[in-house]
């Protein structure tokens, strides 16, 4: 495949925009070469700028669950654009959308809009600090909660990659009250909250970790956190951004049958427009200014456009609870075919998948926290992924990223997948 207009626009833009990128994982820095430009996208495919088409496993790293350009999130955007763009006054729609995702997810009564997934793990945090009146967090190294100050402390994903872990500009005073703490180890959190008696207001987690590439929780790991915040007083925050709306209508809460106190939402809620959001209980949320003392506002929040697009995504999924039986069952036939291709061709593997998030390790051991999974194979993966580029598949240009199935993939589309991959595992 050809790249050469994607090679022209990458330069131009690396003239006004740092790294050419709004956002560093899209650069091609942990595989190399330069990133490609898309003209346009549907269903499952991505199309460039200079014409190859793309089977796309990110899907805007989440949000299109349903496939690019669904024609009801597209339909309801043109729709609502033609009424005017944004008001800063109160709209129906908002309603609307709050209560559907009221009555999707359990355990929450109220919910607020913001406009990213970062806004909503900040205010969260905010919001449980000022409901204990405690400082402190634990946070899990690996998990990735946006780029916030307080989040950026062992974070995954970019953070990672890039690897700067503890970015500068976050203050020695911020970092100090974010613990962190191993995934999937409840002794190392009792330990921390032994050490820091009544100073922990919440525990932030991805309830299926998705940052550094895909590591569910072992059985028992959330019970455990569930049972030492209420033993303790500690909000238990489950960020689920990335799994929300996926894994189950309800998220990891439903699919697991586990109540955190406060949830994060973003990606699948905006259906591919700027959207985040953060909901729990009336008490909790009700401390939320105007109502309570804890600050937190946004000029576009609720938005009109944002708003359409993401009720539009959740009546989708509200009307077809079949679908995340479905990705499961895409996903589980993916990772058949690759677990058969890579085992034929002697690649030494790690595949860990829950429902429609699924990642590839270059190693053999268990991949269930943020030390293990930064042992795969970089060399590896960088043949893995231009191999699979060259091949029309794109998947995330970073070895910490976890794979997104949409309902658009066809199993056509996954043979050939499979396919390419017993190819490219040919030339490791
Ligand atoms: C993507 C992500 C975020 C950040 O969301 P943005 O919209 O990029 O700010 C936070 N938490 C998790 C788990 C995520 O996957």
């Amino acid at each position: 495949m050809k790249y050469q207009r994607s090679s022209q626009l990458f330069a131009a833009a690396e003239k006004v925009i740092p790294g050419g990128v709004n956002s560093p994982v899209r650069a091609f820095k942990a595989v190399g070469g330069t990133p490609i430009f898309v003209k346009s996208a549907k269903g499952a495919y991505l199309y460039d700028e200079d014409g190859n088409r793309l089977i796309d496993y990110i899907n805007s790293w989440g949000p299109m669950i349903l496939g690019h350009a669904y024609e009801p999130v597209v339909q309801a955007v043109i729709e609502k654009a033609k009424l005017g763009t944004s008001f800063g006054m109160p709209t129906e729609l908002e309603t609307q959308i709050a209560a559907l995702a009221v009555a999707m997810v359990p355990n929450i009564d109220k919910i607020r809009f913001v406009n990213s997934g970062t806004e909503a793990c900040m205010s969260a945090v905010r919001l449980a600090r000022g409901f204990t009146k405690r400082d402190k967090i634990i946070k899990f190294a690996g998990c990735y909660h946006g780029h916030s100050d307080s989040f950026l402390i062992q974070a995954g994903s970019g953070a990672i990659t890039f690897g700067t872990p503890n970015s500068p500009g976050v203050t020695a005073g911020t970092a100090k009250d974010t613990l962190l703490a191993k995934y999937n180890d409840l002794d190392n959190v009792a330990t921390l909250i032994a050490a820091n008696q009544d100073e922990i207001a919440a525990i932030i987690v991805e309830p299926v970790a998705g940052n550094m590439g895909c590591i569910p929780p072992n059985k028992g790991f959330l019970e455990g956190l569930r049972q030492l915040c209420t033993e303790n007083g500690i909000l238990l925050i489950f960020d689920e951004v990335m799994t929300g709306f996926r894994l189950a209508a309800g998220g990891v809460q439903e699919l697991l049958h586990i109540k955190a106190d406060i949830v994060c939402f973003g990606k699948v809620i905006g259906g591919g427009l700027p959207v985040g959001a953060f909901a729990a209980r009336a008490e909790i949320m009700n401390y939320l200014a105007p109502l309570g003392p804890v600050y937190q506002a946004g000029t576009l929040s609720g938005n009109p456009l944002a708003m359409a697009a993401g009720l539009a995504m959740l009546q989708a999924l509200d009307a077809d609870r079949e679908i995340f039986k479905r990705l499961e069952a895409k996903t589980a036939y993916l990772e058949t075919g690759i677990r058969r291709v890579l085992t034929a061709n002697n690649v030494v593997f790690t595949i860990n998948r829950i429902g429609s998030m699924i990642s590839v390790h270059f190693d053999e051991n268990p991949v269930v926290d943020f030390q293990s999974a930064t042992k795969g194979d970089n060399e590896t993966f960088k043949k893995f992924f231009h191999g699979l580029l060259n091949e029309g598949i794109y998947i995330a240009p970073s070895a910490y990223e976890t794979w997104f199935i949409t309902d658009a993939l066809t199993y056509d589309d996954l043979d050939f997948t499979i396919q390419a991959i017993d190819k490219v595992s040919q030339t490791f």
